[in-house]
């Protein structure tokens, strides 16, 4: 069977990855292999010291107690006859812009995809409840992106990272990879026992305005769809660390 895979960050049970598998069955038959909880912000996290578990909650749904990149891994190789055809991340709770690449669950099942070599997209909408309106409008796009990457394939290495505004969608283009601003407020409170503890990332983030990038294009209402690759090498920072001339000691 040639089936697509979804999977999520969120959880098995929210209403963005029930969405993404409606807009994928339109398409092919859909498998769905996901956390069975919020694992938002875990990035590739691999499970390699514990055992998953996998429940098939009705035919062709997995819970994993484990991380979006588990759930590619068993999606692909373990839970099912055949191989996806397509592996697809989200709809995620909340934009991933920027820096939130890095730390994203979503966009990091997709990257594992890819790097299976697998054409694979991650899908998120930049509002952290999801409106039925802004829901049913973020299926839409998600079918014709599929659509489109089934018809047309993707280069080597690459995978899509798409953002869809919560508002009215006016259009969609291609982006770069943004800056976000990153509120820098850690809320240190104390425990009941006297100890200290502390809660990252409580505060409001912004990002740098800079046009032609994923950022700015979901804050003008478009749709965002950044390429993005595998690799992280910088390139163009090989001749300025050459010039340092390295060498060791001679022992
Ligand atoms: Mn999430």
């Amino acid at each position: 069977m040639s089936y697509i895979l979804v999977t999520n960050d969120d959880g098995v049970h929210s209403p963005g990855l029930a969405a993404l598998a409606d807009a994928a069955a339109r398409i092919a038959p859909v498998v769905i292999v996901a956390p069975d909880r919020n694992r938002s912000a875990v990035g590739h996290a691999l499970t390699l010291y514990a055992p998953l578990r996998a429940e098939e909650l009705r035919p062709g749904v997995f819970a994993v107690d484990g991380t979006p990149t588990d759930c590619v891994n068993l999606g692909v190789h373990g839970l099912v006859e055949g191989t996806p055809q397509l592996v697809v991340s989200g709809i995620n709770s909340g934009a991933n812009l920027g820096d939130d690449i890095t730390y994203s669950g979503t966009v990091s099942a997709a990257l594992e995809a890819a790097l299976m070599g697998y054409p694979a997209l991650a899908f998120s909408l930049n509002s952290r409840i999801f409106e039925v309106e802004a829901l049913s409008a973020a299926t839409g796009v998600a079918e014709t992106l599929m659509r489109a990457v089934l018809q047309h394939g993707l280069p080597p290495d690459t995978f899509l990272n798409i953002n869809i505004p919560l508002e009215k969608i006016k259009g969609i283009c291609l982006t770069r990879q943004g800056k976000r601003r990153y509120s820098d407020d850690i809320v240190q409170k104390t425990d009941p026992r006297g100890r200290s503890y502390y809660w990252i990332g409580g505060g409001v983030g912004s990002f740098e305005d800079q046009p032609g990038t994923d950022c700015h294009a979901v804050n003008a209402g478009l749709v965002s769809v950044t390429p993005l690759t595998t690799g992280l090498t910088n390139h163009a920072a090989f001749a300025q660390i050459e010039a340092w001339n390295l060498s060791l000691p001679q022992v």
